[in-house]
């Protein structure tokens, strides 16, 4: 049997091809945006389809549809965008979460959170593990959009507890590929852009600060393992790639592969920029029996290739 499901923040880069993926296997999909950051040209090759229906709505205000399965992804992710309106991110964490949640109740329907790797703020343990409470600033100018997610999953689990909803909470760590925003200034997008555009490549300190980077296609895949995962599974569970890199040497592998003039060019740290990061997926592993199958260096390819697409079609112009 099919089944109707919600798909909140669906016009995104992760919405987007999660609602491909819904569709793929029959389900019928609501894709609720604002199209704060997510565009129509992420899922206008879908409009038309008839399992897909679009409706523009932000989840900072009641929604009453009728859905049977709740994906929240509803909310700004790159710091530039999470940053331009910060009251508005947290107001989208916290209350696009309550209305979410009580849509949830009053259907008895299964809601998955899309959290992050930003509960965990700048870690003292390394790599992350779940039980991990996190070194979190709560006045600094990412704490919108961590302290959101956090209230958010403080949510999750008090409607679980008081009012026995079903719910999976997943912690995402930094995911890259083809439909990220061209202008969100995420690391990957920016040094692709970069140096595609023969730019300078913008390193904000040393570079020796890491990340670990998934492929959107892998996360994907371990979101909707963990919707079908039995009532007792909540999360959190990390998700990501554990392959850890430096922000340096993820510059050089992307001149490598574009192969590129771009030099390196150093700018200033923004503050409360964690200094390490890497999942530690041993959750996802044994409960998803889940993990990454596609290496970064095959990843940036796909998503140089579409990076390139988008530049040669004009669609973003010169404006990048
Ligand atoms: P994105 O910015 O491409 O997608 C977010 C979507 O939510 C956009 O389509 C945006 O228009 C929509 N949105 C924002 N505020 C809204 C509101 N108030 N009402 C309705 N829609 C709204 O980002 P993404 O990378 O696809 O991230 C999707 C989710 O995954 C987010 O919740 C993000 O916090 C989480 N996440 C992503 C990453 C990552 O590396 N990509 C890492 C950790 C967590
Ligand atoms: N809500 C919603 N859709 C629904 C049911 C509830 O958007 O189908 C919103 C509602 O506006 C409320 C929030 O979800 O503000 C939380 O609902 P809950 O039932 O938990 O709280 P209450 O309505 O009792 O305040
Ligand atoms: N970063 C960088 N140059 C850029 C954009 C980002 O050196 O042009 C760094 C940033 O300071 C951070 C890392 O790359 O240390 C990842 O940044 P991103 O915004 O992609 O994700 P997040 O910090 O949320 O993990």
């Amino acid at each position: 049997m099919y089944k109707r499901i919600l798909v909140t923040g669906g016009a995104g880069f992760l919405g987007s091809h999660l609602v491909e993926r819904l569709l793929d296997r029959g389900d019928e999909v609501l894709c609720v945006d604002n199209f704060f950051t997510g565009t129509r040209r992420n899922i206008e090759h879908l409009i038309g389809h008839r399992r897909f229906e679009l409706m523009r709505h932000d989840v900072c205000f009641p929604l009453y549809v009728e859905v049977d399965e709740i994906y929240n992804l509803a909310c700004p992710a790159s710091p530039i965008h999470y940053q331009h309106d910060p009251v508005q991110t947290t107001k989208t964490s916290v209350h696009g979460a309550i209305n979410m949640l009580g849509l949830a109740k009053r259907l008895r329907a299964r809601i998955l959170q899309a959290s992050t790797s930003e509960v965990y703020g700048d870690p003292v343990v390394h790599p992350q593990v779940e039980s991990y409470w996190g070194n979190v600033n709560p006045i600094g100018i990412r704490s919108c959009y961590d302290e959101g997610k956090r209230c958010a999953e403080t949510l999750f689990f008090d409607y679980h507890r008081q009012h026995k909803l079903r719910i999976k909470v997943v912690r995402i760590f930094n995911t890259y590929g083809p439909r990220m925003h061209p202008h969100d200034g995420r690391v990957v997008s920016n040094f692709i852009v970069q140096a595609l555009r023969g730019e300078d490549i913008t390193i904000f300190g040393e570079g020796l600060q890491t990340r670990s980077f998934c492929y959107r296609d892998d996360l994907i895949e371990a979101m909707l393992r963990m919707m079908d995962t039995p009532d007792d599974v909540t999360g959190p569970i990390n998700i990501g790639n554990p392959d850890e890199f430096t922000i340096r040497a993820l510059a050089e592998q992307v001149i490598e592969l574009t192969g590129s003039k771009s030099k390196i060019v150093f700018r200033p740290l923004p503050q409360d920029d964690p200094l390490q990061r890497r999942p530690d997926i041993g959750h996802a592993r044994e409960i998803l029996r889940w993990e990454p199958k596609v290496p970064l260096r095959e990843g940036l390819e796909k998503t140089i290739g579409y990076f390139e697409g988008l530049l040669g079609s004009g669609v973003v112009g010169g404006a990048l």
